[in-house]
Parts: structure tokens; sequence; C-alpha cells
């Protein structure tokens, strides 16, 4: 047996031929020119061709694997128009009156260096991207097609590091499984492989070697493990691994269009988070039965100046339109901390996860808040659509916000614009503060949400964008689950319901302790609907007890 130990990325077990990706020949030779404008209009045709094609592809992407995937072009098409880059490789052709080849290798380096450099892992992952767009303008300087699956049956694909437009070009009915010697958990190409459902690894090094073309090969991308002739133990577990993948698959299949209801009776509200409209698709396709989360912020993430009302208007009201009467809850703008706008031209501060952030500069920046609630009550007359708060400490920040609404609602009254002026109002419960006074709170808001990644965040004091803090950053932390019953206690008092909308709603091991607690409503990603409610579907809640919160 030949064991070849990677990084599993995308999980799943797949048996095939190992076939090794064949990439055309595109060695560059640097050459003197003559002619500059010919050759800097040579490539300014390779950026319009990439263009071309990269639309295509965010196109096809929709289709075939969802929009994340499908961004993942849209922001390949802004690296080749990228200001600095083409600066970058103009600087190169006219310094050096090279050939256009030349510049766009050497500029691709560069700039895949400066990434690999930084400090964030996901601006390292987008190494690979900036070298996969220079490697398309590459492609269209030299007419080169690129590479393709050359075998009858599936296989398992290995590459030394599969770009994610190779990835995607790549016909899906003939490949198994991906293994490549780089790449990371981070990269592009295993979100696409996670998204599409196709086994991963990643990181195998020099162990997964050519030689190996053609052999018969079990990939576990849960382990992160390849294996050559596996032994029987190992068979053995494989096998039994990969049936009950197939009984999960075929499982889930069966739940949709099954209620969200325990064995008992109890029924809880299985919605989903987003980022968005896009991903209303996904919501979907996975039967989730509204949407518990629409982080607003992407909108001005995305965006190089604030977004307008008419422009929010539209993404709230394509969201709002598309779950057809089902629940759509959209959280305004929580920018500040780890997520960061230019254009609000933030000061400095030494702890921004406590700092300037969400609801704060809402509250500080009422033009910003206005424009943002006037979009949403507008999309309400388009679906059921309900508006939440987030970061709120104390009962005040509620009456402003509340009082904001009120003010937008008499505007458009007096305009004659349509929206429902029954639009519920939640806030989200991520700060300690607010589990403390959520008696009070709960009798200003229609309903709460608790975000559990920033609850456990400031509950642990605990930074959540930190990679070595390990145990000390403890979601199932006795503290964390005694402040969600609190909540809900003060919650069920008030007579409003309560939902959990961080990662921690979408851990199944813990579906019991929200069953005790309360919980009414858990808020996930698409993909985690399913399995949650096959879980749902066989617990007893009256079974359930507490004894996560250690009470006793
Ligand atoms: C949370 O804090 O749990 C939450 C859902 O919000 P975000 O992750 O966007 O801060
Ligand atoms: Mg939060």
């Amino acid at each position: 047996m030949i064991l070849i130990q990677g990084k599993g990325v995308s999980k799943g077990v797949a048996k095939g031929p190992l076939y090794f990706f064949q990439r055309p020949d595109t060695t560059v030779v640097k050459q003197v020119v003559s002619d500059l404008e010919a050759e800097k209009a040579r490539l300014a045709a390779a950026q319009a061709a990439s263009m071309e094609q990269l639309s295509a592809l965010a196109e096809k992407c929709r289709e075939e694997a969802g929009d994340e995937t499908a961004i993942l072009f849209e922001t390949h098409a802004m690296f080749v128009e990228d200001e600095d880059f083409v600066e970058c490789m103009m600087d190169i052709m006219e310094g050096e009156s090279c050939n256009a080849e030349y510049a766009v290798e050497q500029a691709g380096q560069q700039f895949a260096e400066m990434f690999a450099a930084m400090d964030d892992a996901y601006m390292q992952a987008r190494s690979a991207d900036i070298k996969d767009v220079a490697r398309r303008i590459l492609d269209n300087l030299m007419g080169v097609v690129a590479g393709g699956i050359d075998s009858d049956v599936p296989v398992i694909l290995a590459a030394d590091d599969l770009a994610p437009s190779e990835t995607l070009q790549l016909d899906k009915s003939k490949i198994l499984a991906f293994a490549t010697q780089g790449g990371s958990g981070n990269s592009h190409t295993a979100i696409l492989a996670r998204t599409m459902g196709i086994p991963a690894i990643c990181g195998a090094g020099d162990a997964l070697k050519e030689a190996y073309s053609g052999r018969e090969a079990y990939i576990d991308g849960e382990t992160g493990a390849l294996y050559l002739e596996p032994d029987d133990v190992t068979l053995g577990v494989l096998i039994e691994k990969k049936r009950k993948q197939d009984e999960m698959k075929a499982l889930l299949e069966t739940m949709k269009g099954k209620e969200d209801v325990t064995l008992d009776g109890r029924k809880m509200m299985l919605y989903c988070n987003i980022g968005s409209p896009e991903d209303v698709t996904s919501v979907i396709d996975n039967d989730g039965q509204g949407i518990g989360l629409f982080r607003s912020e992407f909108l001005y993430l995305a965006a190089s100046d604030y977004p307008s009302e008419e422009e929010q208007f539209q993404a709230y009201k394509k969201v709002a339109a598309a779950m057809n009467g089902k629940r759509v809850v959209i959280r305004t703008l929580d920018i500040g901390a780890d997520k960061q706008v230019d254009y609000f031209d933030m000061k400095k501060e030494e702890n921004p996860a406590m700092g300037v952030r969400a609801i704060r500069i809402c509250l500080n920046r009422p033009e910003v808040f206005r424009t943002q609630l006037r979009a949403l009550y507008r999309a309400s007359a388009y679906g059921k659509v309900a508006i939440m708060f987030p970061m709120i400490t104390s009962v005040w920040e509620v009456k402003e916000c509340k009082r904001a609404c009120a003010k937008v609602m008499a505007e458009l009254e007096a305009e004659g614009i349509p929206f429902n002026k029954d639009t519920e109002i939640g806030i989200m419960i991520e700060t300690p503060s607010s589990v403390f006074v959520s008696d009070q709170l709960a009798k200003e808001v229609d309903f709460f949400s608790v975000g559990t990644n920033d609850l456990t965040q400031y509950t642990l004091a605990c930074d959540r964008q930190a990679n070595d803090l390990g145990k000390f950053f403890d979601p199932h932390h006795p503290a964390v689950l005694r402040a969600l019953k609190m909540a809900t206690d003060n919650a069920h008092k008030a007579g409003i319901w309560i939902g959990i909308c961080g990662e921690l709603g979408a851990d199944i091991s813990l579906l019991p302790t929200f069953l005790a607690i309360g919980i009414d409503e858990l808020s996930v990603s698409p993909t985690s609907v399913l399995p949650l409610r096959a879980e749902l579907r066989k617990s007893i809640a009256k079974t359930c007890t507490l004894e996560k919160l250690e009470l006793n």
C-alpha cells in the first residue's frame, strides 16, 4: 500500500484511476521588440479575450457550481483590468522594450509573490488567483488551448496546483476527485470542490508523483489521504465510509419538502444565512424555509462608494421576492472590526472589535442608516422582510433604531411609496450586555437572533480572528450556552421568538441542547439545512436535557 498524506479540503470518498493534468507548454521567452505600440495592442486584445472568457465562465459557474465560485471569476476579471497590475505590465514592456508575454509573466510573478508574502491566510491564497489570471492572458497571447482530460473513464485528477479556472473548464463528468501537490483549504479551488461536492485533498507534496498516472487510487477527502493498492483493512474502512456517504446523500434528498419538526411535534424553523442575493438559489435548492441572516454588508464591501438607496432596494427586493412569502431577515450594515470599507473613512482603532462597528456606525451616521432603512422598508412591499440590528448592547440603542424606522416609514407614507408597516424588527444578541438586559430588550422587539460567533468572542474574551487561541475559543463553553438559555427565557417571557445565526447553529451535536433550551430557529449555511432536518426529525424534544449548561 502507498499512502500519500495531504490535507482534506472537500469531504467524500472516491475510487478511480489517477490522472495527471496535462498543461500545455507556455514557456515564455524574452524578446526585444521594436514596435511597442503593436505589442501593447496584442496585450489589450489578450486582455479583452480574457475578460470575455471570464464572463462566460462566471455564467457557467452560476449554473453549475453556485455563486460563490461565479464571484471568483468576476474577481479574476477585476484582476485582468486592475490598474496596478496593468501599470506594472506596461512599465516592464516600456522599460525593457520587451514582448507582452514576458511582461505578463513578470508582472504575474511579482503580484503573486506580493500576495504570498501577506500575513493573512486568505490574501496568501489569492496568489494562486493572480497566477491563474496571468496564465490566462498568456494563453490568449500565445493562442494556447487550455488543458483537458484525455480519458474515456472518470478519473481522480491530480495536478501540481490546479488553477480555479482550469478546474471549472474541465469536464465534470470525468472527475471523481481532486488531488493537488500544493494549494490550501482557503483556495478557491478548494471552495469550488466543496460547492460542487467533489472530494478533494491538497498539499500532498512530492509524494504525489506523475509516475503514478493510470494506477487505481482511493481518496478520502475527510482525512486528506490518497491510497494506491490499499491493504484489506484500509479498503474495508474506505468502502464502509463510501457506503455511509451514499446513504446520507440519498437520505438528505428524501428530506426535501419535509417539515422541520421533532418526533414529539416540536417545530423549529430551519433558515439560511446568505451574503448576497445570488445565494438565494442555494437556499431554494436546499429547501431552506426562510433566510435568518442576510448579511447586507456585502453591498458595502463590494462597492467603491456608498451604495445608493435604489441599488440596495433592488438587492433586497430580489431576495424578498425570490423567497416568495418566506421570512427574510436582513441585517443592517455590520462593518468595522474585521470588515473594513475604505470610503467610510473610519479612524484607526486600537481595538476595532470593540470599537465603532455595526449599529454604532449607523447611529453615529444617521444619513447612512436612513438610506439603508428606506431601501429595506421599500423592499418590505415585495415579501416577508424582517429588519435586524447587529451588536446591540443597550435598550436606548434599540429605541433609537426604532425611532429611525418610524421616521423612514412616515417619509415613505408621505411619498406614497408602498411598504409593510408591520415589518418585524429584531436584534442580534451577540454581546454579553445584550444577554444581561435581554428581559428589557425583548419588550422592544419582535425577535432575537443570537450571533454566537461574536457572543463567544466577547463572552470568553477570545478574538474570533486569531488562529492560535485553539481550545480557549470554545463556543460549547457553558458560559455561552447559559447566555443562550438566559436570552431564550427572556424572549419567551415576552412572547417573542429567538434563533441562532452564528456558526454554532449548524453544530448537530448541540441540537438536543438547543431543543432543551427552547431555541425556535436555526439559521445556517444552506448545505447544513438538510442534515439538521434529518437529525431534528429523529429527535424527541421532551427527552433533551440541559446537561451541557453544567447547571448542577
Ligand atoms: C455572529 O457574530 O455570530 C454573526 C452571525 O455575525 P457575523 O459573523 O457576521 O459577525
Ligand atoms: Mg456578529
